[in-house]
């Protein structure tokens, strides 16, 4: 059986890359299955544990770095870690499913570089930080300071778009829909 493909999704945080994965899960028009990363940050009102991500105390977190356990791993925010696991890869390739990775712009870049060919990498961008702020004021599941951190990372994360295969503005959502599905449906396809 064939291996699957890494699939990359990278973007400011509240740019709408949980919106539009989940979208793309839901239609099922591309198979792919997303890899759940781990992270030491608290888990936001419904999310949930080895769903969204495998909430990791600091030191259960330290002790999966020492294990060799993450194909990487990133300190996103101060103190705030988040990687994807080996093992998630391993198992979603092996059974043959493509696997689709929501991670920041740093890892992003990371994982294209250790994938090549394999792997397809996709920046989303917002339509300005001014609209991206108001859409992590409008979800509401962070605190007004955490939201200033995620809008004065934006910036930096933006500077990153050049260094990924496919850019897509999140403006219209539907359209950033159907132009991602379009990208990874010649992606899997090849
Ligand atoms: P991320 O996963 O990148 O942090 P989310 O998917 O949680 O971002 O989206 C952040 C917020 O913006 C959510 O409340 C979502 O409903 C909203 N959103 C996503 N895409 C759009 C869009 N094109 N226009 C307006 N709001 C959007
Ligand atoms: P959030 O706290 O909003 O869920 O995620 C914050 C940031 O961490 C986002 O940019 C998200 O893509 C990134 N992230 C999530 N999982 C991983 C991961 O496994 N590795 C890296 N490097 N970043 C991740």
């Amino acid at each position: 059986m064939a291996k699957g493909k890494v699939i990359i999704i990278s973007a400011p945080s509240g740019c709408g890359k949980s919106t539009i994965i989940n979208a793309l899960l839901n239609r099922g028009e591309v198979d792919m299955r997303f890899s759940v990363s781990a992270t030491n940050r608290q888990p936001r009102e419904g999310e949930k544990h080895g769903v969204n991500y495998y909430f990791l105390t600091d030191e259960e977190f330290r002790k999966a770095i020492s294990a060799d356990e993450f194909v990487e791993y990133e300190e996103v925010y101060p103190g705030r870690y988040y990687g994807t696991l080996k093992s998630e890869i391993a198992r979603i390739v092996d059974e043959g499913h493509n696997v689709v990775l929501d991670i920041d712009v740093k890892g992003g870049v990371n994982v294209k570089r250790m994938y090549g060919h394999e792997a397809v990498s996709i920046f989303i961008k917002p339509p300005s930080v001014e609209a991206l702020r108001l859409r992590l004021e409008g979800r509401g599941t962070e605190t007004a300071e955490a939201i200033d951190q995620r809008v004065a990372r934006a910036e930096f994360e933006i500077s990153y778009a050049p260094q990924f295969d496919h850019t897509v503005v999140n403006d219209d959502l539907m359209e950033a829909i159907d132009n991602v599905s379009r990208i990874l449906k010649e992606f899997t396809g090849r």
